[in-house]
């Protein structure tokens, strides 16, 4: 069998499970859970991929909500990555619900491929990508050092096939300051709150002269207890996001001295922790995308180059993508005026073009999975991984 028909071999067998997929996905958006509490998602999914004799360890990496179910034996091994957490309050805004399923229909439609090219396919299942980073521990855990390529297909309002998604650092800051009254004796305040509001307006002052790629942007947590009271204390969120590490770590420092020239100015103490949990960039590898784009066009899905003004923000997928050769493209389930985190996008994710999104998504990723596994396109992939 040459790889044109174990493409189509593949398709088949995704075609053939459409009806179980389908259902998979729908269970596990009308059931969402929030992040490392993705307890249903991990029972249905791992059940499925046991039942098509994968073999499961759950808790891996010593993450409860994270799995491997894997196919074959030995390298070279492909990972297919699984998400399935939904965003609190909202449900599956991100659809995620189809990002799980689509992996695992795609791995299972991949056994054939293993069985005569031999190598395996493994489904990673990664906890808690909204907003608590699941990949950036399993990294650290070396959930990846056996994988020698890693894939997964994100839902969207377009095919796009690589994002350039920012490197993304948190930075958690407290003004501590002196109670007044706000009337009566205000000269005996020291202001938290004023800190603060200079800090953003310095922030405001240094994005003019940012990289037009880079983002500050944050929250205040705490503004003080009642109008008549001089705060006493302030709090405020800030993610600051930058295109490679080293523009990220410039900026981290130049936001940082927005707050201490605050802190300076009014008097008030200022405590600040850079969360330990960095976003990576993506690396994109451009030979396994052009691989996918092509495949996504023969399932009659056009491809559309990505356009920096509809921005990713950032992924953990990142963290995976500067250790092993990744992808993370996306597949359009909505129309382009649609875009994630909505509602809209809430409905999307369980509609007849969401089905199609995560049909499509399975086949597209078992098509590519037989492109992989061929020794000189693999080579090819790796070398353009160490820059080669
Ligand atoms: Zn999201
Ligand atoms: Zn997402």
């Amino acid at each position: 069998m040459d790889t044109e028909e174990l493409k189509l071999k593949t398709q088949e067998a995704v075609e053939s499970d459409r009806q179980r997929l389908t259902q998979l996905s729908l269970s596990i958006h009308s059931n969402p859970e929030p992040g490392f509490k993705e307890e249903k998602a991990v029972a249905w999914l791992t059940g499925y991929l046991e039942e098509n004799g994968f073999h499961v360890e759950r808790g891996f990496v010593g993450l409860s909500t994270a799995f491997r179910a894997t196919y074959g034996q030995g390298g070279p091994m492909i990972a297919l990555l699984a998400e399935y957490d939904a965003l609190p309050q909202m449900g599956h805004a991100c659809g995620h619900n189809i990002i799980g399923v689509a992996a695992a229909g795609a791995a299972v439609a991949s056994r054939l491929t293993v069985d005569r090219l031999g190598g395996s396919v493994t489904v990673i299942g990664t906890p808690a990508e909204e907003g608590l980073g699941g990949k950036i521990d399993m990294v650290k855990a070396g959930a990846f050092s056996e994988i020698d390529v890693a894939m997964i297909i994100h839902p969207n309002s377009l095919n796009i096939m690589t994002i350039d998604a920012l490197a993304c650092s948190t930075l958690d800051v407290e003004f501590f300051g002196r109670p007044a009254h706000a009337a009566g004796q205000p000269h005996k305040g020291i202001n938290a709150l004023e800190a603060m509001i200079q800090s953003f307006t310095s922030i405001n002052s240094l994005r003019q002269h940012m990289r037009k790629d880079a983002r500050v942007h944050g929250i205040i947590t705490d503004g003080g207890e009642a109008p008549n009271i001089v705060p006493a204390h302030s709090a405020a969120e800030f993610l600051v996001r930058a295109a490679d590490m080293e523009y990220l770590a410039q900026l981290q420092d130049r936001v940082l001295n927005c707050f201490k020239a605050a802190a300076t100015a009014s008097g008030a103490r200022l405590e600040y922790v850079w969360r330990d949990k960095i976003y990576a960039p993506m690396k994109n590898n451009a030979i396994l995308a052009g691989l996918l784009a092509r495949n996504m066009e023969r399932l009659g899905r056009q491809v559309t180059p990505f356009d920096p003004g509809l921005g990713f923000g950032s992924t953990d997928m990142g963290n995976v993508s500067q250790v092993v050769p990744s992808i993370h493209p996306t597949i359009a389930i909505a129309p382009p005026e649609v875009t994630i985190h909505t509602a809209e996008f809430v409905a999307a994710a369980a509609s007849e073009a969401g089905h199609q999104g995560l049909i499509d998504a399975a086949k597209a990723m078992a098509m590519t999975v037989v492109d992989v596994l061929q020794p000189d396109i693999l080579y090819e992939i790796k070398r353009e991984f160490v820059g080669g």
